[in-house]
């Protein structure tokens, strides 16, 4: 039987291992390195380059040589900026392409080539047939960019067994043997392009997520860019202070010379790297336009000063991860670093400051998701034990109900696998189908969350609030939505499984968990304005008729408060003010106690 291989599908690198006598081993390629970049280069003739030589093209071919593409994965055009040297393409809201040489291709494709060389390195390693494998996400993936990842294994001849979060894969290449029971974990991931901040517990070999938080767009690559502004910001200063010469080397550096701009990329990532050992390097740039050099002593200090504002961006995750896992920095047993960026000894300060201790450095923080996608490979075929994995749910999900309120199903940071699910019934009479419009985000609006897609449910009509709908929602192992919706009476269901309608920005996505809190008083408001509203418009016309079935029976001054009460509730609705319509709802159903009660006798009399 093919063995099942864990794989890291990094930003900027990946890796693939595989259990072996019950270790998890780390596979090579022929050049016997473990790290394999992420990069695609499409030569002009003869099929794509896949790793290492693909990444050195990067600067002598930038348009034709694809990085970062998981950026990309699952997103459609006009949410990423991409300041990429390649070219992006797509109808604002259709799935991002990447233009290469005369044609598209989908990011799900050029991962798939990254994860094709991946299965052939292994495949040479262990002498064997691979097809089944286990892929990492960040865990701020959304269920578009986890099934494109899922497709991306397919398409590279892999039967992905297993989508797990990066976080808890890095937990467990920490945690198997490490840690004592009931230990707490941060786990704090900064790479290339994402950033992930996850606090779990370990109970009895039992892994439980109990909050993670992040950005998808965040890490190493920003660094990389304030360090090449500010490499190309001193070009300028030296091509403004030549006083001689005919070449304009800041002009030559600009958009329109994207082979500049790559070899001030490749120099500003060499230098990072050097600077997380070293107090200072010096950058040489020959040749870099026409006869022209450049060359530059960068400290420490310079890197850091650029540097800072990128890793302060981590501090507010930080600290709500802290918050919704209900612990203070000083309840965490364990703060374990992941991601290549955070060999760098600002992160590691950084990271110290923030928790209030030393982080763990005892794995290669490379590496750590790699093992840990290998350890739970070995767990899925048997080859490890007594180790469960539990990922939660980063944000709410619900249906959008009466009033355009957001009807929570499933609650963020809820444990995942996990189905749940909610009776609806029709709000008009007759209505013949119901519309269930999926929801991700914590506004008490429907229309501030996202619009996962929606669907219809026909139904038999029926009175109103008499139809019994449904309404399920699974999230299954790999974090993928399956929503189920079925009307009792008929039987009559629909499945749906919310895979590639997530529509929404990164920077949304990131705005949705600041927004929730700032907006939480007025979000309230609007909710109980809402409710109160619906109350008023189900009260108003059975007040109404009450009165010209019955009101006749009443006193000329019960008749005139309860019109009185009657025109405060319509007054109320047209301020749009929350707290003085439920009042007046309120006053409204005291006025018409004796109504109601009047009403109730003649229906027994009309009965009887
Ligand atoms: P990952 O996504 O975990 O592979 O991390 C890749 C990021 O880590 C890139 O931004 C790299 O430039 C960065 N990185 C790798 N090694 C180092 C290092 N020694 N010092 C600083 N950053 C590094």
């Amino acid at each position: 039987m093919s063995p099942i291989v864990g794989i890291d599908l990094g930003t900027t690198n990946s890796l693939i291992g595989v259990m072996e006598a019950g270790f998890p081993i780390l596979l090579a390629d022929s050049a016997g390195e473990r790290l394999t970049p992420s990069v695609v280069h499409f030569p002009v003739q003869g099929g794509p380059i896949v790793g290492r030589t693909a990444a050195r093209m990067r600067v002598l071919e930038p348009e034709s040589t694809i990085y970062s593409v998981k950026r990309f994965i699952g997103r459609r055009a006009g949410e990423e900026s991409g300041d990429v040297g390649y070219k992006l393409s797509g109808q604002p809201g259709a799935p991002v392409r990447i233009r290469v040489r005369d044609g598209e291709l989908a990011p799900e494709e050029i991962s798939a080539l990254v994860l094709a060389k991946l299965r052939a390195d292994a495949e040479r390693a262990l002498e064997c047939e691979v097809t089944r494998a286990v892929i990492t996400v960040p865990a701020y993936f959304n269920d578009a960019q986890r099934n494109a990842t899922k497709l991306a294994g397919e398409l590279a001849g892999f039967t992905v067994e297993r989508i797990v979060n990066e976080p808890t894969a890095a937990a467990l290449a920490y945690g198997l043997d490490k840690l004592r029971d009931k230990s707490r974990v941060a786990v704090f991931d900064l790479g290339g392009g994402t950033f992930d901040i996850s606090i779990l517990e370990l109970n009895q070999g039992l892994f439980q997520v109990l909050s993670t938080n992040g950005n998808t767009r965040l890490g190493g690559d920003d660094i990389d860019t304030a360090i090449a502004n500010f490499l190309s910001g001193k070009i300028a200063v030296a091509t403004l202070c030549e006083t001689s010469g005919t070449h304009h080397l800041a002009a030559e550096f600009s958009e329109a010379s994207p082979a500049i701009a790559a070899r001030l990329r490749e120099a500003a990532v060499d230098a990072k790297h050097q600077l997380s050992t070293a107090e200072f390097t010096t950058i040489e740039l020959p040749f870099l336009a026409g006869d022209r050099s450049f060359s530059h002593r960068f400290t420490r200090e310079e890197l850091e000063k650029l540097a800072r504002p990128v890793v302060e961006r981590t501090r507010a995750h930080c600290l709500r991860a802290l918050s919704d896992a209900k612990l203070r920095p000083d309840e965490l047993d364990e703060i374990i670093l992941v991601g290549g960026v955070t060999r760098m000894p600002l992160v590691r300060r950084y990271v110290a400051e923030i928790f209030g201790r030393v982080p763990n450095i005892s794995q290669n923080p490379d590496e750590a998701v790699a093992l840990g996608a290998t350890i739970q490979a070995g767990i899925l075929s048997g080859a490890v034990q007594n180790v469960i994995l539990l990922d939660i749910t980063p944000l709410s999900l619900g249906i959008e109900t009466f009033g355009g309120l957001m009807n929570v199903i499933i609650p963020r940071n809820s444990t995942i696998p996990i189905k749940a699910g909610e009776m609806f019934t029709n709000a008009l009479a007759g209505q013949r189908a119901m519309k269930i419009s999926v929801l991700q985000g914590e506004r008490e609006m429907a229309k501030d969350n996202w619009r996962l897609g929606e669907f219809e449910l026909e139904f038999e009509p029926a009175p109103k609030s008499q139809a019994r709908v449904g309404v399920q929602f699974e999230i299954d192992a790999n974090g993928i939505l399956h929503v189920l919706a079925r009307d009792t009476k008929t039987g009559i269901e629909k499945k749906v499984e919310m895979s590639s309608a997530v529509d929404v920005s990164d920077e949304a996505v990131e705005k949705m968990l600041e927004d929730s809190l700032e907006h939480a008083f007025e979000d309230v408001n609007e909710r109980i304005f809402t409710e109160a509203k619906l109350k008023s418009s189900e009260m108003l016309p059975a007040v109404r008729n009450a009165l010209n079935l019955v009101g006749a029976q009443l006193d000329e001054s019960e008749r005139a408060l309860i019109v009185e009460r009657v025109t405060e509730v319509e007054q109320a609705v047209a301020d749009g003010a929350a707290q003085p319509l439920k009042r007046a709802n309120a006053a409204l159903d005291e006025a018409t106690q004796r109504l109601a009660t009047l009403l109730i006798e003649r229906a027994m009399q009309t009965k009887g």
